[in-house]
């Protein structure tokens, strides 16, 4: 398909903008359907099917959109720009991605701990520095971010892919370009790339009523975090995920 100019991206956000449609049907459907399947189920599985589940659900109505208004975004596998930017993420979905990633075969676990450790290791000064870096105060934090030329905690750099693909964060799902590909290279923060952070709220309330559910039976401290404290509590995914990291410890088991 032919990448868009910046007036037909905004042409195609205005649409987005106008489309009537129940968010929160489709989310919420996705609960039930996950609650419904999750009898005989470990809990941490259907917390797991939960958090994998949800995050599809957004790159289906994203898809959905796409389809409707006969978009395709020019993102594809290898380019990595996006990798660079500021992941923000909260404690909770940094604590349900690495339980997710220890349900995963012991060699893709190996490979990504390697990842981190050697992450941590390489990176320390830009960690500590991205500490002082202020998203909810400092407009220009995107742009500083990215001028620091540093990637992203789970981005394998040989093959230019995401190491959790799967289980990706929010705004990795969200942020697409439907412009020539070539626009994310040229500038740090491209202004034609659309964002779907919209969804958000909806992923957010379809976690809340699994974990609701779940919280009734089995206490937090149990599943290893604090429910909502963890929700509320939001950094760069480097950093959170340095200090859930433990070593490793947290993934580690057959
Ligand atoms: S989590 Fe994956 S897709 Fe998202 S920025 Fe990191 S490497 Fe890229």
């Amino acid at each position: 398909m032919k990448p868009l100019t910046i007036d037909e991206i905004r042409q195609v956000a205005a649409r987005i903008n106008k489309r009537t449609y129940d968010y929160e049907a489709p989310f919420l459907q996705k609960v039930d359907q996950i609650l419904d399947d999750s009898e005989g189920k470990h809990v941490e599985t259907v917390l797991g099917e939960a958090f994998t589940g949800l995050l599809a659900q957004v790159d289906d109505e994203i898809k959905e959109i796409e389809s409707e208004l006969g978009v395709r975004p020019s993102c594809a596998l290898g380019c990595d720009h996006c990798c660079y930017f500021p992941i923000i993420v909260t404690r909770l979905e940094v604590k349900l991605m690495l339980k997710v990633i220890k349900s995963w075969p012991a060699a893709r676990r190996r490979k990504i701990a390697a990842q981190i450790d050697r992450y941590v290791t390489t990176y320390q000064a830009e960690l500590k520095e991205l500490a002082e870096l202020d998203f909810r105060k400092d407009p220009a934090f995107k742009e500083r971010y990215k001028q620091k030329n540093l990637p992203c905690i789970m981005l394998d750099q040989e093959t230019r892919t995401c190491m959790a693909y799967e289980i990706r964060p929010i705004p990795c799902r969200t942020y697409l370009n439907y412009a020539s590909p070539d626009v994310c290279g040229e500038s740090h923060v491209p202004a034609e790339p659309l964002s779907f952070e919209f969804l958000y709220p909806f992923y957010v309330e379809g976690m809340d009523e699994v974990l609701t559910e779940i919280l009734e039976v089995v206490d937090d401290s149990a599943l290893g975090f604090s429910y909502p404290q963890d929700a509320a509590e939001v950094h760069y995914l480097p950093l959170l995920l340095q200090e859930e990291w433990r070593g490793g410890a947290v993934i580690a088991g057959e």
